[in-house]
């Protein structure tokens, strides 16, 4: 059952309260291993389904264009605050509706339209939002757009110093949504500062580590860090944008009135929490499991000869290129779904296969970290995974819903914040 209790939505909306019911229970059951998702605690719940929601408040703290900002200006303060002193920055704007809007905010506020822009290319790791060709940022703005190495799989630092000098990008993006290895934030910042262009950190995905010590941080290295709140940070749905005092301002116009009007005052509130949980000793301790646990499993399908671009993983990410299994990755993880393990289809560097049919899936451990499994599991996982990706080629259907039983099973003995077994 979904807590807190949806008492009020089951009497007056039966019918959305049973969809939510389900998904509750959906998360409850299947091995979460989508690399961007996670639960968030109840009390990140409760403040995101609070009635934050009913208040208006354009501008920033003090500066409002709506009266009756008495509570919301100190909730807006709090979520600041607390995103300064975790990430060790001397501003944080907390407004972004998401992170694409987020990376929007940027654009907007060091570059102009045509400018040349750049980012590491989506089928390469990257973000939509760094200047992919469907983007507006791609349309907008003139995408410069880097590539890994096909031999290691990782960043060609030379190539992004080559093109960066030939093309004078306004800002470099570093960072992107594919990426099981370390971003170099000093190697980046080097050639931002060689060329004059803003070094943007995109760190939606690893907000988390580097808040819990698992990863290095930008902060010194990078003008601007863009990050989602709901990731590895395991907050509500948003994003926030930190910056040194040069770059503040510029950032704030860009939000506000640049791009956005009202603030999501409740989620505003609920970034807050996570940023206070993220703060507690016990969330250095989750980060580190994160990673150890990516390791393990990584390390445990390696064993059973899946290939991972890279070789293996220093983060919460494992990108599996399933080419030698013989299967392509939109039909393995339709399989591994009906197993009872929720990944995404996804590119690999230099795919051979299309987009929407490419050669891989992208795993991850933030979800099943926060649901309690350790290293000890993921030999289990592992067999999971490549017992249903054996049987998704047989069509062995019986198979599959076998595991999804013994999933299913295994998860009854790991608590899920925002459910209550019945
Ligand atoms: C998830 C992600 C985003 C976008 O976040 P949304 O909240 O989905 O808009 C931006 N950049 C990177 C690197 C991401 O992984």
């Amino acid at each position: 059952m979904h807590t807190p209790p949806l008492r009020n939505l089951a009497t007056e909306d039966p019918e959305l309260a049973q969809l939510i019911e389900g998904e509750a229970q959906r998360q409850h059951d299947k091995l979460r291993l989508i690399p961007s998702e996670n639960y968030v605690s109840t009390a990140v719940l409760e403040a995101t389904g609070s009635v934050l929601t009913n208040k208006y408040s354009e501008g920033y703290t003090g500066k409002r264009y709506y009266e009756g900002q008495q509570f919301i200006d100190p909730v807006e303060t709090l979520a600041a605050r607390r995103a300064e002193q975790l990430f060790g920055v001397a501003h944080a704007n907390v407004q972004p509706y998401s992170g694409s809007p987020a990376n929007l905010a940027v654009y907007l506020a060091f570059a102009q339209p045509g400018d040349p822009v750049m980012g590491m290319a989506l089928p390469m790791g990257g973000h939509l939002t760094h200047g992919w060709s469907v983007s507006a940022t791609g349309k907008w703005f003139r995408p410069v757009r880097y590539s890994v190495r096909r031999e290691t799989g990782l960043v060609d630092m030379d190539e992004v110093r080559s093109l960066a000098l030939a093309e004078r990008p306004k800002i470099i993006f570093c960072g992107g949504t594919a990426i099981p290895r370390t971003i170099d934030f000093p190697a980046f910042a080097e050639i931002a500062r060689e060329v004059g262009a803003v070094l943007a950190a995109d760190i939606a995905h690893i907000a988390g580590l580097i808040a819990g010590g698992a990863h290095p941080s930008p902060v010194g290295h990078a003008d601007v860090i863009t990050t989602t709140t709901h990731k590895t940070l395991r907050g509500p749905r948003g994003a926030m944008i930190l910056s040194d005092e040069a770059h503040a301002s510029a950032v704030d116009k860009a939000v506000f009135p640049g791009l956005q009007g009202g603030p999501h005052n409740h989620t505003t509130a609920g970034i807050a929490v996570a940023l206070h949980e993220a703060a507690q000793p016990e969330f250095a301790t989750y980060a580190h499991q994160v990673v150890a646990n990516a390791k393990a499993l990584a390390t445990a399908l390696g064993e059973r000869g899946f290939d991972l671009v890279s070789g293996g993983t220093d983060n919460h990410l494992i990108l599996v290129d399933l080419t030698s299994k013989g299967i392509g990755g939109k039909p393995a993880a339709q399989a591994l779904d009906r197993a009872g393990i929720e990944t995404n289809y996804n590119t690999v560097p230099y795919d051979t296969r299309k987009p929407f049919d490419p050669s891989g899936v992208r795993l991850g451990t933030p979800a099943l970290t926060t649901r309690g499994l350790g290293e000890q599991s993921m030999p289990q996982v592992a067999a999971w995974i490549d017992e249903a990706v054996g049987a998704a080629v047989k069509e062995d259907e019986a198979t599959l819903a076998r595991i999804a039983g013994e999933v299913r099973d295994l998860l009854a003995g790991y608590p899920m914040p925002g459910f209550a077994a019945a």
